[in-house]
């Protein structure tokens, strides 16, 4: 699979802590633009659910709240970009998340004749996140997040979007894991919005505010930025 070149295509970042609502928001995309979903964290999940040897090898790393090496995701990654090329461009979910796995996605980019277009930062406080990650719940079937007190699952137990009745607490989401992800993320990964301010790409979104306003935030960020594309590509043609 491919970042999509089309006009209207872009390839975007969303980068925040755990429970930021990269996952919330990358489904929003998804579902209004067509925009094809990359977590890292699904693919882990996925693998070791499968019983793959990666998936054995991140299980104990994961449930701890640290991160997998870099060689693991990239290759993900690599794997997941040389396929199909959808049409609506990438958001990259929990990708990169040190500035050797930024470095890997730029030179991956190039390769593909592709670019980054935007790194949306979403800002929330850390005592949000503790709430946020301690009441996530998660539809088994589709993905679909959903949150104890500010998104219960519907009476009746079925999924909005699939209507899958099976949902999951993720096994890293409780209080000890969440200080270690938070710990790897000031550490590892917040030097990431230093490189992507310094390459012109960085908006910050408030991720404090309702999840249909953080959409429209971001909505708003990917369609100034798709007029910036557009400027630019009538410039040099
Ligand atoms: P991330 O992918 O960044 O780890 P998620 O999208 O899974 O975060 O969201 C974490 C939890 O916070 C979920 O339970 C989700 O329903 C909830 N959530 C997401 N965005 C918001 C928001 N803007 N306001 C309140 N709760 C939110
Ligand atoms: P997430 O679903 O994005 O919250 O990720 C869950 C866990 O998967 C993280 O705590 C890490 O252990 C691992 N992980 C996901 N993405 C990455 C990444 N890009 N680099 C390293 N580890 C990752």
């Amino acid at each position: 699979m491919t970042p999509a070149r089309a006009t209207s295509a872009l390839n975007i970042i969303l980068l925040g802590p755990p429970g930021a609502g990269k996952g919330t928001q990358a489904r929003r995309l998804v579902e209004d633009r067509g925009m094809v979903q990359l977590s890292t964290g699904d693919m882990l999940r996925a693998a070791r659910a499968s019983g793959s040897p990666v998936g054995r090898r991140v299980a104990e790393v994961m449930d701890r709240g640290d991160l997998v090496t870099d060689e693991i995701v990239i290759d993900l990654i690599r794997e997941r970009l040389s396929g199909d090329r959808p049409g609506g461009g990438v958001i990259f979910d929990g990708f990169p998340r040190t500035l050797p796995q930024a470095d890997a996605l730029e030179a991956l980019l190039r390769e593909l004749g592709l670019r980054l277009d935007v790194a949306v930062e979403l800002r929330v406080d850390d005592e949000a996140l503790v709430d946020r990650v301690s009441g996530r719940v998660t539809c088994a079937a589709c993905g679909e997040v959903y949150h104890d007190r500010t998104r219960p699952v519907p009476d009746g137990g079925r999924c909005v979007v699939c209507g899958g009745t099976n949902f999951v607490r993720r096994a890293d989401d409780n209080a000890d894991s969440l200080r270690t992800r938070l710990f790897a993320y000031y550490k590892q990964t917040s030097p990431l919005i230093g490189y992507y301010h310094a390459k012109g790409l960085l908006r910050p979104v408030d991720g404090m505010a309702a999840v249909d306003d953080v959409a429209q935030a971001v909505a708003t960020v990917l369609d100034e930025s798709r007029t910036a594309l557009a400027a630019e590509r009538r410039e040099t043609a």
